[in-house]
């Protein structure tokens, strides 16, 4: 490859997922996406700004640092000014993937246009070589994050329209699923008069036998403008051939449609002849439309053939799976429902097996790392520290204690995830376990999410650990300077003996002595990446991975492979389950008398709120105005808080310490103190907007209540009045067990959007198609486990190494395969 080719094939790396993250952000109404380990406006804020080598112009550089710090504040942008900036963002990558294929070779791109070459192409071939697929939509394509026919064929299909069940108006039966082709006839959309939030649409559509209505409801403000109503109408104008495909209900006006799916067709739709067959639909920006996409695919799905098969024949008879070329064939164009089916599963199955290919590599390679015992030289610390602690341990937190002694005794170094849910008591158990090393004279590092955190746990273990003689530092990005190289040069010389501090560690310049222990609190909020980081600082460094957010059973194999498991499955004695309810925004006013009640009683509360600042058109509450709101007109008598993001660390240490020595009653924060903030006198929470959370981040926010012995009371406060909403909140009035309601998360909700997923790894795609998976995730890790034995520097197995080694960045695999 030349250097020019390299340095565009930099470019287009770096361009692609940026320009996938956000045609998702647009397809999703500019919400603010949560993927995998970062929220959209996060991971657009950090790239744009990450340009160092990528050799840009200044033109670019400034273009994209303004961009940079834009989404920093996209939290407080309204949806049209969200809007504006994905666009202008787009804009902007286009401009400089235009920019490089300019000086690239403008003779050689034109060159091939002209030529009929189709027969030299390749899974590789840029798709500008592809027979009269035009310049504009070269560019269309590339704003998809789509640069070379592998792209193409790798770009699945959102969902699919099953013309298989296709049926005529007259023929349709209640509570059957089918799909309908036919014309608008009449189009009305108006506002509930029974509900502020709802907007329902009407559409009468006809065939040639018969006619029938289509209801539609959108719920939420947003839908109630007057250019939400316009745009539809544009949309549905009589003579619009629409393909409708969902399920026909009877009321007493006779059967309707109600809530389908409705797909625009072209008039070439016919053309294609998708009766009797299932048609793809693509995720696809406005300006490219579904059937020029499908055209396309079936140019290019030819190429599948081409495509590296990591299983061969004897291994897909064994597992009963299809090659890939052909579930890369069907999962575009499905003869029929069954080889869809057998498609995704194939897909889904080389997710599955590659990731626990990487994690058998990874744990074999620990497993080969053996060291000298390392002998203890302090063996009081963790007695010490036990007789000080004023309370006795759990049954299941001496279970967990002792499988990770067992760990730390033995010559390998562990690797171990701690499941226990909000308020089971699993701090203790991270100083025990930083003990147990540092009786070794190892280091030991703690590491946490938020600075709210990390300066909690750290008084906590300056108060047990000083009269200890351990000495224990704190290192967040708010560190001063001076102090922070006084901690860097007695980390070095191993004066230092546990640090503890947020993303800050992950730095190169933190440098260890001996680094014997990792802790990682709250867990799923970091990655893989940067836990392996930290790890890194250190030889045969330990790990113990701490999460609230269990993960239910049937996914932890898929998602944790590489680790072992203990769980805290108790609380501590004395608990009294938290009381929750779903209230409504007028019942706010009588709350706020028993919540002033309890405050005499000496007891504080929590006001939890979506927002920082008001935000025009999101119509949520925010913690500015519900504080000013609570602290001029509500609780007059009371001292009010105000806790966010946003504040420095000096206020909000000021404002968390005021509230633990119950200065402050009341606190009004919004989501920063979701991460185990402790402060047991606190007995109330009320949680505004609740229908924006899911459901197990309402419980770990509800856990910073009941942590005491008295009764608490969480209180969830909807304004949306909509049966699917409350289904979803009544879980929590329900249950206080954090698995069940994780695992009632995953089904309402689907496991992308799970905290706790996010560091998996794995595409959506296989995400969302896991929950049914279970047997495949057994065979996944079968399959890898034979192919290892049986060949264990993977000489037979070429493609699956290159494979493993092109998908991670991850060193592990690296060192082990090289
Ligand atoms: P989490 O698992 O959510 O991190 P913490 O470690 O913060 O929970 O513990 C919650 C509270 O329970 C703390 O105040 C802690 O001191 C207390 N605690 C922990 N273990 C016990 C125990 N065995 N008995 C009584 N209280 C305990
Ligand atoms: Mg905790």
């Amino acid at each position: 490859m030349t250097n020019n080719e390299e340095y565009i094939n930099l470019i287009k790396d770096w361009i692609r997922p940026l320009q996938k993250a956000l045609t998702l952000e647009s397809e999703n109404r500019f919400t603010n996406l949560l993927g995998k380990k970062q929220y959209f406006n996060d991971y657009l804020n950090k790239s744009l700004s990450n340009l160092n080598n990528l050799k840009l112009t200044n033109e670019f550089i400034k273009l994209f640092g303004e961009f940079s710090s834009k989404y920093s504040e996209y939290n407080d942008l309204d949806i049209k000014q969200r809007k504006r900036l994905v666009i202008d963002t787009r804009k902007g990558l286009l401009k400089l993937g235009k920019s490089i294929n300019l000086n690239y070779s403008n003779k050689y791109t034109d060159s091939y246009y002209s030529k009929n070459i189709d027969s030299n192409l390749s899974l590789n071939s840029d798709i500008g070589l592809i027979k009269s697929i035009g310049k504009i939509n070269k560019n269309k394509l590339n704003e998809l994050g789509i640069y070379c026919i592998k792209d193409i064929i790798n770009y699945f299909p959102r969902t699919y329209l099953d013309y298989t069940n296709r049926v005529k108006i007259i023929n349709l039966k209640p509570d059957n699923l089918y799909t309908c082709i036919a014309t608008v006839k009449k189009f009305y959309i108006y506002k509930s008069s029974n509900n502020s939030n709802l907007s329902i649409m009407n559409i009468v559509i006809f065939d040639e036998t018969s006619s029938i209505k289509v209801t539609k409801f959108f719920l939420g403000k947003r839908f109630r403008s007057y250019s939400f109503f316009s745009s539809q109408k544009s949309l549905y104008i009589p003579g619009t051939k629409l393909a409708i495909s969902g399920k026909v209900k009877l009321s007493e006006y006779g059967k309707n449609f109600v809530d389908p799916q409705i797909e625009i067709l072209n008039t070439n739709e016919e053309s294609f002849n998708f009766s009797g067959k299932i048609m793809p639909l693509y995720s696809l920006s406005e300006s490219f439309s579904n059937l020029s996409f499908i055209r396309l695919i079936k140019r290019v799905i030819i190429y599948s053939k081409q495509y590296p098969d990591i299983l061969n024949q004897k291994q897909l008879n064994f597992l009963s799976l299809v090659s890939k070329s052909d579930s890369l064939i069907n999962i575009h164009l499905p003869v029929n429902q069954n080889a869809l089916i057998e498609s995704k599963k194939r897909l889904v199955f080389d997710e599955l097996f590659l990731l626990q290919m990487k994690f058998l590599l990874r744990k074999r390679k620990n497993n080969k790392k053996l060291t000298i015992q390392k002998s203890i030289k302090k063996n009081f610390l963790l007695k010490d520290f036990l007789n000080k602690v004023p309370f006795q341990l759990t049954k299941s937190q001496e279970k967990v204690l002792d499988e990770i002694k067992s760990d730390l005794s033995d010559l390998t170094p562990m690797s171990r995830l701690l499941q226990g849910d909000v308020g089971s008591g699993k701090t203790i158990i991270a100083i025990a376990t930083l003990l147990i090393e540092l009786e070794k004279d190892q280091q030991g590092a703690l590491m946490v999410p938020t600075e709210v955190l990390a300066t909690q746990h750290y008084k906590n273990l300056i108060q047990f650990l000083n009269p200890l003689l351990v000495s224990v530092e704190l290192l967040t990005g708010n560190t001063p300077q001076k102090k922070r190289k006084e901690i860097l040069t007695n980390l070095k010389n191993g004066m230092v003996d546990i640090l503890v501090g947020t993303h800050a560690l992950f730095e190169d310049k933190v440098v260890f002595n001996s680094l014997g222990m990792v802790v990682i609190d709250e867990q799923h909020r970091f990655g893989v990446t940067q836990r392996n980081r930290l790890l890194n600082k250190g030889d045969n460094t330990n790990l113990l991975s701490m999460t609230a957010t269990p993960i239910p059973r049937t996914l932890a194999l898929s998602l944790y492979g590489d680790l072992d498991i203990s769980q805290i499955t108790e609380l501590p004695p004395g608990r009294v389950p938290i009381t929750t309810k779903i209230i409504s925004e007028e019942e706010l006013n009588k709350l706020f008398k028993r919540v002033e009640n309890e405050i005499d009683k000496g007891k504080q509360a929590y006001v939890i709120l979506p927002l920082i600042e008001d935000s025009e058109k999101m119509n949520l509450s925010s913690a500015k105005k519900i504080y000013q709101y609570l602290s001029e007109e509500i609780f007059l008598k009371n001292k009010v808080g105000l806790l966010h993001g946003k504040l420095n660390s000096e206020e909000k240490n000021n404002v968390i310490n005021s509230f633990v020595n119950n200065e402050v009653n009341i606190l009004v924060s919004t989501t920063v103190i979701e991460v185990g903030i402790d402060v047991p006198n606190a007995s109330i929470m009320i949680i505004y907007n609740s229908e924006r959370f899911g459901l197990s981040q309402l419980h770990q926010l509800r856990g910073r209540v009941g942590r005491g012995s008295q009764k608490s009371f969480c209180y969830l406060v909807t304004s949306e009045n909509n049966g699917l909403e409350n289904k979803r909140l009544r879980v929590l009035e329900k249950s206080n067990d954090g698995f069940y309601i994780a695992e009632k998360d995953l089904e309402l909700r689907g496991p992308g959007q799970l905290l706790g997923y996010k560091q998996s790894g794995l595409p959506d795609f296989v995400l969302d198609n896991l929950p049914n998976n279970k047997v495949l995730i057994e065979k996944a890790r079968e399959e890898a486990q034979r192919v290892l034995k049986e060949d264990p520097d993977l000489r037979e197995n070429i493609l699956l190494k290159d494979l493993l080694i092109d998908n991670s960045n991850n060193k592990f695999i690296h060192d082990f395969l090289n």
